[in-house]
């Protein structure tokens, strides 16, 4: 097993040799008879030792009085009616089309959560997911087993992430893949989805099941939320069939779920799915808007905390600005009216930040004079074409077959990711962090030294308004 996974903390010494099914059950028979032995002659003359059991004996007779602790060792267990550890016979097993099959017929596939030996053996089993099988000699096209490892994808327990939690059935999904002797394989388990689990309390009762509900990306350092693509509510509706034929599961930065579990938001004007990113809400009638689809057309949505309103709200607004202050303000520009409305409305004014740069005063004047007589533009969304694409050069795959073609049942979608990467097959599923390019992150204030004038690049090839606009600034002084 790879190095690379978080080894758990032990202090036994270890046999890395596991007793097999039979010497353990052989073992447990030896200590009931143990006990057996043992209840049948009591040892009434031996003085009586606090015990864990001590508190239900001291109301009985003290003739009956075991000392338990002397005979059954102290990692006793009832002996287990269920198979535990399934130690796979490989001889004679193949692998073909990421399918393992043994002797038996029994059937190990790419999809399915197993046990395997963890590392310190004597620890509880890792879980993971099979990824698929990989061969260990690249040139050797034998389908023997021998040949190949588990590739898997590994579910993190939380004492892995130095987490505690009491519920034992609780697991954390990763992106974290490894190669895996065949032979490390101790039987199968489920994994399910925290939403595909209808009564979690019965589900717990059930052995080797266990749930999660969250990613965790080691390279980010950082928790994800998971939700089931099926779930999804708030998409078009080409781009939701194109992304649950493709991925199981997506996962959101934490609590960045909701906008997607929502009920679909349509845009009042041409009545297509409109991306939060892309759309504008007013908020007197919360009816939403493309940005493109109000007149004019917005080209930057409005800072947080600034008020857009509709057209019919802006209208509204105005004449029952006029009613209350009388006719002089009707003249009044509609940016300073909403202004003064805001300040009047103590709910609506407290998100709104008290300085404000020039350009964000010129983004809300403008996004206020809007009227809705523009036609509706009939074209599509670039997710939607992509996935009307993808749909359609995919149609011969089922929905099984399409996914078991996937290299993860995850992708990341998060604040950073675009829609359409989805549907990029060259597209990895990692998470994504915001950029570090730009002037929050570079510094730009350089001066002159003597006889080395500061040299600035077109930066054309990265059309970013605000960074712009300070550089040309810039250029200006420098020609002074
Ligand atoms: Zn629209
Ligand atoms: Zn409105």
């Amino acid at each position: 097993m790879d190095s690379a996974r978080p080894k758990r903390k032990t202090t036994v010494n270890v046999n890395y040799k596991e007793k097999s099914e039979l010497d353990l059950v052989q073992e447990q028979e030896r200590e009931a008879n143990v006990i057996k032995k043992a209840a049948k002659k009591p040892e009434p003359s031996k003085p009586e030792t606090p015990t864990k059991l001590a508190g239900k004996n001291k109301s009985q007779d003290k003739s009956q009085y075991v000392p338990v602790d002397e005979v059954v060792p102290i990692n006793f267990q009832p002996k287990c009616d269920q198979e535990f550890n399934v130690l796979l016979d490989l001889k004679g097993a193949k692998v073909e089309n990421n399918v393992l099959t043994l002797k038996d017929g029994t059937r190990i596939k790419k999809g399915d959560f197993i046990y395997m030996i963890c590392e310190p053996p004597g620890e509880p089993y890792y879980i993971a997911r099979i990824k698929g099988f990989a061969r260990k000699e690249k040139d050797d096209a034998t389908k023997s087993a021998k040949n190949y490892n588990f590739e898997v994808c590994w579910f993190y327990r939380p004492r892995d992430l130095n987490r505690k939690s009491p519920d034992a059935r609780l697991l954390f999904a990763s992106l974290h893949m490894d190669e895996c002797p065949i032979s490390s394989f101790r039987g199968f388990v489920t994994v399910k989805h925290r939403a595909e689990i209808e009564d979690l309390d019965a589900y717990r009762m059930i052995p080797h099941s266990f749930y999660f509900e969250k990613l965790y990306d080691r390279y980010m350092v950082k928790m994800y939320d998971v939700l089931p693509t099926i779930k999804l509510t708030n998409l078009p509706p080409n781009y939701y069939k194109a992304l649950t034929k493709r991925y199981e599961y997506i996962f959101v930065e934490v609590g960045r779920g909701q906008d997607l579990l929502s009920d679909p938001k349509n845009c009042e004007k041409c009545m297509q799915w409109a991306a939060s990113s892309d759309s504008i809400q007013c908020l007197r009638c919360q009816k939403i808007y493309h940005l493109l689809c109000v007149d004019p057309p917005i080209t930057n949505k409005p800072k947080r905390g600034f008020a857009w309103f509709c057209a019919a709200c802006n209208k509204e607004l105005e004449e029952e600005l006029s009613e209350k202050r009388g006719h002089m303000l009707h003249s009044g520009l509609p940016s300073q009216i909403a202004a003064s409305i805001k300040d009047e409305d103590s709910d609506a004014s407290e998100d709104v930040s008290s300085s404000q740069t020039p350009m964000e005063v010129e983004s809300r004047s403008e996004s206020i004079q809007t009227n809705e007589t523009e036609l509706p533009n009939g074209k599509l969304a670039r997710y939607e074409e992509l996935a009307i694409a993808f749909l359609e050069a995919d149609k011969n795959l089922s929905f099984e077959k399409r996914r078991e073609l996937e290299e993860w049942p995850y992708r990341y979608l998060g604040m950073h990711a675009k829609l359409e990467d989805a549907l990029d097959l060259q597209d990895r599923p990692y998470p994504r962090a915001a950029s570090r390019l730009g002037t929050k992150h570079q510094f730009t204030g350089i001066v002159d030294w003597y006889g080395h004038p500061v040299v600035y690049y077109d930066d054309s090839d990265y059309p970013k308004a605000r960074s712009r606009k300070k550089k040309y600034q810039k250029e200006d002084y420098v020609a002074d």
